[in-house]
């Protein structure tokens, strides 16, 4: 492929679990694939390495206090360095970008990725609190560009890949499996004395700490949901969680006929991010195969709202609409925040989400500015609560 017929692509957190491994699909299929933009939070030694190696056009540094050395760093080797969230969010609309895969994590996104669908670049999304924080706006913004949001997450990319040549047929429902992560079984009395360094070890996936999180709290799944309903046009009542453990099958469509369709595979994420970026092709790849011995018994069973009451919460956000879904997410990062840095226990988590979700202002019909003030109103109200709980 010559360098012109490459697709030119910027990874918005490639210092992340998805972006590392991105980089690393790219690296495997270097003829396909140009390296334009990378960006990072904090991380600018790894950063640096990046566009060094993928001789990127140009980085973004989130944070300032590491803006000068990287400059100094990358600047003789005639590579643009930019700090800052404004830069972030001008970046993307750099004409030689074809694709933005979106791996940065939280609310973080939400500006970046409507500035880039503004653009019209087509959009690989990780970043699934974008999506659940402004579904709308971002899918409405996405059809009248016409540009395509292709899914990473495995969950939604499983359903992609069931869609394929079925465009044209209605959805029944989508079951969305989980794998349940470390805490499955255990009883609301167990989950009380749980530990971050407990909830950061996940059965099958090797993931970001946000999200590693998210799933013992079984938010994860209710985010999931919602960026399901926003992907693909769905009611609520079209979508259903089933927990099977092994995470082989990665999610099912379920057609008007009866007719269910599976993906499954071994979970690696490099498989949906390759998927996403190489659409519609199906890239040979190295990746380990999955051996039907090896798991002789692939099982399900119900979730527990229960105990895992953040799944609850996702429903309702969803159901109930509006800046909701906007709620729902804040609460959860700073709750997520809170844990992490041990100021306080796995279920205040859900109390604090419930405790948001009753008390911010609620608004019905949001525009774009309305999910920034709701963003800041559940920051603040929930880091006022944390003392209390
Ligand atoms: P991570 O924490 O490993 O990486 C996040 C990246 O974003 C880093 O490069 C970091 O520097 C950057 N970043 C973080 N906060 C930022 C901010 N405020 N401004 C700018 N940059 C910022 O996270 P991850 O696990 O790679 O997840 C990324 C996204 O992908 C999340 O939305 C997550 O839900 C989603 N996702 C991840 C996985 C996975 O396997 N890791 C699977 C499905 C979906
Ligand atoms: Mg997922």
């Amino acid at each position: 492929m010559s360098e012109n017929q490459k697709k030119h692509i910027a990874i918005l957190g490639s210092t992340g679990s998805i972006g590392t491994q991105a980089l690393e699909v790219i690296a495997a299929n270097s003829d396909r694939f140009q390296v334009e933009v990378l960006t990072a939070h904090s991380n600018a030694d790894l950063l640096a390495e990046q566009a060094l190696k993928f001789k990127a056009n140009a980085v973004v540094i989130h944070d300032e206090s590491k803006y000068k050395a990287l400059k100094d760093r990358l600047f003789d080797e005639g590579i643009k360095v930019f700090c800052g969230r404004d830069a972030l969010a001008e970046v993307v609309e750099m004409e030689t970008i074809d694709l933005v895969l979106t791996a940065l994590v939280g609310f973080a996104g939400l500006k970046p990725t409507m500035r880039a669908i503004a653009a019209g670049k087509q959009i690989a999304l990780a970043n699934k609190e974008t999506l659940v924080v402004a579904g709308e706006l971002i899918t409405k913004a996405a059809r009248e560009k016409g540009v395509n949001i292709y899914p990473v997450d495995s969950e939604h990319s499983a359903i992609f890949q069931c869609l394929s040549g079925e465009f044209h047929n209605p959805i029944e429902k989508i079951y969305l499996t989980a794998s349940g992560g470390p805490f499955r079984g255990m009883s609301l009395q167990d989950l009380k004395s749980v530990t971050p360094a407990q909830a950061l070890k996940h059965p099958n996936w090797d993931m970001g700490a946000k999200i590693t999180i998210d799933s013992a709290s079984m938010m994860n799944k209710g985010l999931e949901v919602i960026e399901a309903k926003w992907l693909f046009g769905l009611k609520p009542e079209q979508i259903d969680i089933v927990v099977h453990p092994q995470s082989i099958i990665h999610s099912i469509v379920q057609f008007e006929d009866g007719s269910m369709k599976a993906q499954m595979g071994l979970p690696d994420m490099k498989l949906p991010i390759q998927y996403a970026l190489g659409y519609p092709e199906r890239i040979k790849s190295d990746f380990p195969r999955f051996d039907f011995m090896k798991y002789p018994q692939l099982t399900f069973e119900k979730p527990d709202y229960k105990a895992f009451r953040n799944l609850q919460f996702a429903f309702d956000a969803m159901q109930k609409g509006g800046n909701a879904p906007c709620v729902l997410n804040a609460a959860n990062e700073i709750a997520v925040k809170e844990f992490l840095a041990g100021n306080i226990g796995f279920l205040a988590m859900s109390d604090l989400i419930e405790d948001c979700l009753q008390n911010v202002t609620y608004i019905a019909q949001p525009r774009l500015e309305n999910y920034f003030e709701t963003d800041s109103e559940t920051r603040a109200y929930a880091s006022s609560k944390i003392s209390s709980l």
